[in-house]
């Protein structure tokens, strides 16, 4: 289906979040009868169906009734070279990471087995509704390249970069300083600003990061502007202790990025589980955004996220999935496990479905700096979206079928919906992924 010329109007129950639900009480949109209507891939019209009928009789109706329509999720962190590792169990994070994960990291070296992960790794985010994806790419150039040309292939929204480390990994993993400015730069001419694609400087953490590679991160974000940054923050105990060990001069875990200007807004940093008051409050100040990894938290046990004191304080908050230190690709999955450890954490905040859907969507938007673009239905953004459709017989379809309530109906789609309600994701209008049935 084309949305050129006419454009498309898509007729389905519609949900989203125009604005942050954790400031405004009318943060979440629902529509019944909704009506999403794009032209070259931008959203003309959003609201009820029936007005924007009248509005535009000319425009053909695909009737989705019986669906949902959603903006395309947000996964604002995600490993792509750790697809064939998800699902270990009973470790921590730096047992994991030397036992699990950078042992397969290590095989990307191989180019065959890069882009064969990679194109699986991208087809795996669209058939679970993601439509934009941070990623961390490969400790190489080569399997980074593999992983930028099939999301171009596919049609998704892709930031990622090369991973830089130099230190206290396995040794196939760590670059020179030099060669990963010039690997990074490289990637960047060729990546940055193509089509859908951006590139994020990406040191993997302080604990793997010299000095030296730091500064080679600063130079890349001054020397490239629109690049963004992506990192990992106050994870787990024990590495927040050997991060102290290592830069002795530093306050604490973000005065180790702050030093080199590491950070601001389109800025991501992973977890931050354990931050100082003062880490949260500087995190607001330079426009910082977190991404919260709440499956990946509890599985690699490195404890319950304070989301609250980061609302309080204003800190961006997006979701991440963790592939594969957490469960999976399902950005549904990693909302339902948010509401869950907020249940459980001291002070938890009580999150309801707009908070929710805010998080695996606009949230992300904003963290990316990307919120003008995508994020939700507004006009002018780009129809970027995901149409669940509960199968006949599913438990969600018999939840589904007894309530016409919005929030009930959105509750249910997080708490029993996954890959096989995806049927139909867009990104500017353009399909990027069809379920099979
Ligand atoms: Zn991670």
């Amino acid at each position: 289906m084309s949305s050129s010329g006419r454009g498309e109007l898509l007729r389905a129950h519609l949900f989203h979040t125009p604005r942050n639900p954790f400031r405004n009480d009318k943060g979440l949109e629902s529509y019944s009868d909704g009506g999403l209507l794009f032209r070259d891939g931008k959203v003309v019209a959003c609201g009820d169906y029936a007005e924007i009928h009248a509005a535009y009789p000319e425009v053909p109706t695909i009737d989705l009734r019986g669906g949902f329509l959603l903006p395309g999720f947000v996964d604002t962190h995600i490993h792509f070279p750790q697809l064939h590792v998800l699902g270990g169990m009973g470790r921590q994070l730096l047992d994991w990471l030397e036992y699990v994960a950078l042992p397969e990291e290590a095989r990307m070296t191989e180019p065959a087995y890069a882009c064969q992960t990679a194109h699986a790794f991208v087809n795996a985010l669209a058939a679970h509704g993601t439509t934009t994806a941070l990623v961390f790419g490969a400790h190489f150039a080569g399997a980074t390249a593999s992983l930028f040309d099939a999301a171009e292939k596919s049609g998704l929204r892709l930031v990622s970069g090369m991973v830089l480390s130099d230190r206290r990994l396995r040794p196939e993993l760590h670059q020179l300083p030099a060669d990963a400015y010039r690997d990074s730069t490289d990637l960047i001419r060729r990546f940055h600003g193509k089509g859908r694609l951006l590139y994020a400087v990406t040191p993997r953490f302080a604990l793997s990061a010299s000095e030296a590679m730091l500064e080679v991160c600063q130079t890349l974000l001054r020397e490239n502007p629109g690049v963004r940054f992506q990192t990992h923050l106050n994870e787990n105990r024990q590495e927040i202790a050997e991060v102290a060990r290592l830069f002795p001069w530093a306050s604490d875990y973000l005065n180790v990025y702050e030093r080199f200007q590491l950070g601001g807004r389109g800025a991501v940093m992973a977890h931050n589980v354990h931050p100082s008051d003062s880490e949260v409050e500087r995190l607001a100040a330079s426009s910082t955004a977190i991404s919260h990894c709440p499956c990946s938290n509890a599985a690699l046990g490195s404890g319950l996220f304070p989301l609250g004191r980061h609302i309080a304080a204003g800190v961006t908050c997006a979701l991440g999935t963790d592939v594969g230190g957490g469960t999976g690709f399902g950005m549904l999955k990693e909302c339902l496990q948010a509401y869950l450890l907020q249940r459980l954490a001291p002070d938890g905040v009580l999150l309801n479905p707009g908070h929710l859907l805010y998080l695996a969507t606009r949230a992300g938007a904003e963290a990316l700096g990307l919120d003008e673009e995508i994020g939700d239905f507004s006009p002018g953004k780009a129809a970027d979206l995901v149409y669940l459709r509960p199968p006949r017989g599913s438990p969600l379809a018999a939840v589904i079928e007894q309530t016409g309530d919005p929030d009930r109906i959105l509750a249910a789609l997080f708490t029993l919906g996954g890959a096989e309600s995806v049927r139909e994701v867009r990104v500017e209008g353009a399909a990027v992924y069809r379920s099979p049935a």
